[in-house]
């Protein structure tokens, strides 16, 4: 319906004049939306990443969202949706989706995808399968973790946007050479001020393993109950052995993540007479009010907390 410009809006009555303020607000943002790039990221480090490099020509969604974890998502309808209204799809690959398979076939998305991390050293670890016993070899997926992989990241975004929006192409390229310049200035913050600690007290504990990457780019050692997966929960024995390790190596810096249960970690320092420190963003980035809403704050946030961590070591 049409209001005559001279009908007294204070005459409606508010629950009309609202709702037909969100009415007007959804229609601008969707003919606004509607020229953009839709992109749907699997998670929301991937969902920076690809604003960044999108800019102003893409809507980015991303499926596991801020805070969320990403190895233990379940699909919701929603999501299929989302999948087919899309134009590109960014997954960060080495087996940190394992659901994305699955969800893009039932979806009937055909539509172009880009494996970020392709190209990245993947890092393999030995997992202890508690109850059966024997280990088995795992590809470590966190490889956004060490920003040096996540300059091929965001290459291989802007090659992947590139293909569906060629228009686009020099835009996309200039993005991402200049977040380049900002990654590589990162890195060499992040390597000053881990070299303020000794090499011998750089061992930190965090709930799991996500920090392989991160640990083998800046020399620090990293001790987690689980593994690289938080699917499976650590046996009795797994915690036993590391608040005995915690306690011989007097490793004062223990840390939780910001996805995921809080409560082992919080037990195993308690367990350990260790401090428990601030939140690690791993697998998620915070959300907007918080000090790890981007890939780069959440990076910096990360690195100045596990150093104030190790100082205690
Ligand atoms: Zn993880």
């Amino acid at each position: 319906m049409t209001l005559p410009n001279t009908f007294p809006l204070s005459a409606l009555p508010r629950r009309f004049l609202l709702a037909s303020a969100t009415a007007l607000a959804l229609l601008g943002s969707h003919a606004h939306a509607a020229d953009k790039l839709p992109v749907t990221a699997s998670f929301s480090i991937l969902g920076d990443l690809v604003r960044v490099v999108g800019g102003e020509r893409v809507a980015v969604t991303t499926l596991v969202g801020a805070n969320e974890d990403a190895h233990v998502f379940e699909a919701k309808p929603s999501d299929a949706k989302t999948l087919l209204a899309s134009r590109l799809v960014v997954l960060n690959g080495l087996g940190f989706e394992p659901w994305a398979g699955k969800l893009l076939k039932s979806s009937g998305y055909k539509g172009e995808s880009v494996i970020a991390a392709k190209g990245v050293k993947a890092r393999h670890m030995e997992e202890e399968k508690g109850h059966t016993g024997h280990a088995h070899e795992e590809t470590d997926p966190h490889a956004w973790q060490n920003p040096n992989n996540v300059v091929l990241y965001v290459r291989n975004i802007a090659a992947g946007l590139s293909k569906v929006d060629a228009a686009g192409a020099a835009s996309y390229q200039a993005n991402a050479e200049a977040y380049v310049k900002e990654l590589q200035a990162l890195d060499a913050w992040a390597k000053a001020q881990i070299a303020t600690i000794p090499a011998h007290t750089r061992k930190v504990i965090t709930s799991h393993d996500a920090f392989g990457y991160f640990a083998a780019h800046y020399g620090v050692k990293f001790l987690a109950p689980q593994g690289v997966n938080t699917e499976t929960e650590p046996s009795a024995k797994q915690v036993a052995q590391l608040i005995k390790q915690i306690q011989r190596e007097k490793i004062r810096a223990v840390f939780v993540e910001n996805m995921g249960n809080p409560k082992l970690i919080a037990q195993l320092s308690k367990d350990a007479g260790a401090t428990l420190g601030a939140s690690l963003y791993a697998d998620a980035l915070s959300a907007p009010d918080q000090p790890g809403a981007t890939y780069l704050q959440m990076v910096r946030h990360n690195v100045a907390q596990l150093v104030a961590g190790m100082r205690l070591n």
